[in-house]
């Protein structure tokens, strides 16, 4: 699942992609994607000659401003990645006319949805798995939609003391406190581990035994490593893709996530460990990060 350096680095290259631009036209195969846009009729209709004004992202979410009162709302779920590009349709499906990643990655090819654009591109969403959605929403309705409302604040727009406070009167493991959205938004399984190796904390410490300065590390660390995913334009694990298809490159730089058996990089003669929290795998050198 994209997290927050993911979908910054899609809404950043599709900001300089599309404002400006004006929708010509739309089709999908899989009605579900636009079953929150009114189907695909209704769809094509409302976003036909629309300029599109601004696109900018809130958690995992694409926020897209059309002209007039609606505004698209893209969830890209599990596998979902938006595209920019050419592609035609023959023998049954898209194939981009661009040749490189857009066509050559297996990745790419799963087209659901392709938005015709008048400059001759097109916006598409590639998903394998089929759980992306697009919504069309009232402007003004954008932040009581249910996926909106409940969010906590962006990690990379809060200050040392906001986040301080987010502490007060909290409970529960390190890892599953950073990672659930109404918490603080846009930090999945990738860069809590990451942001948990860099804050030398053990991912079942209980955040009731951390104190200001620990909760300064985690803070500093969260910033520079989300600001360094974004720079590396996120981690390609594995259906990620920038706009234009290519992979992210900060898998290369992780120290903990799907780092099971290698030597820490502190040099500490820890091997990273691998367990299970919540449901999910954490990765962790147990020489390093403690327990509190
Ligand atoms: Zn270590």
């Amino acid at each position: 699942m994209p997290e927050l350096p993911e979908v910054e680095t899609i809404v950043r290259e599709l900001r300089k992609d599309l404002v400006g631009l004006r929708f010509k036209d739309a089709w999908t195969d899989w009605a579900k994607t636009l079953h929150q846009a009114g189907g695909l009729e209704r769809f094509k209709k409302e976003i036909r000659n629309k300029k599109i004004l601004s696109v900018r992202r809130r958690a995992k979410y694409i926020v897209l401003d059309i002209e007039g009162r609606k505004t698209i709302f893209i969830h890209q779920k599990m596998s979902g990645h938006l595209l920019y590009g050419k592609w035609v349709f023959k023998d049954k499906k898209w194939t981009s006319t661009i040749a490189g990643p857009l066509r050559d990655d297996r990745n790419n090819q799963y087209i659901r949805v392709i938005m015709g654009l008048n400059n001759g591109y097109q916006l598409a969403l590639a998903d394998l798995r089929r759980f992306g959605k697009i919504i069309l929403v009232d402007d003004k309705k954008v932040d009581d939609l249910k996926e909106i409302r409940e969010l906590g604040p962006e990690p990379l727009e809060i200050s040392f003391s906001e986040f301080k406070r987010l502490f007060t009167n909290k409970k529960g493991r390190v890892k599953q406190v950073i990672m659930d959205p109404h918490f603080i938004a846009g930090i999945g399984n990738i860069y809590a581990d990451e942001i948990l190796w860099r804050a030398n904390l053990h991912p079942i410490s209980r955040v009731e035994h951390l104190d200001d300065k620990d909760l300064k590390i985690i803070y500093m660390a969260m910033v520079s490593i989300l600001k360094s995913a974004i720079k590396h334009k996120g981690s390609s694990m594995d259906d990620y893709r920038t706009p234009s298809g290519t992979k992210g490159n900060f898998q290369n730089l992780h120290k903990a996530y799907h780092r099971t058996g290698e030597k820490c990089s502190r040099k500490d003669g820890g091997v990273i460990k691998r367990l299970k929290l919540g449901g999910r795998s954490g990765h962790f050198c147990p020489v390093h990060q403690v327990v509190k």
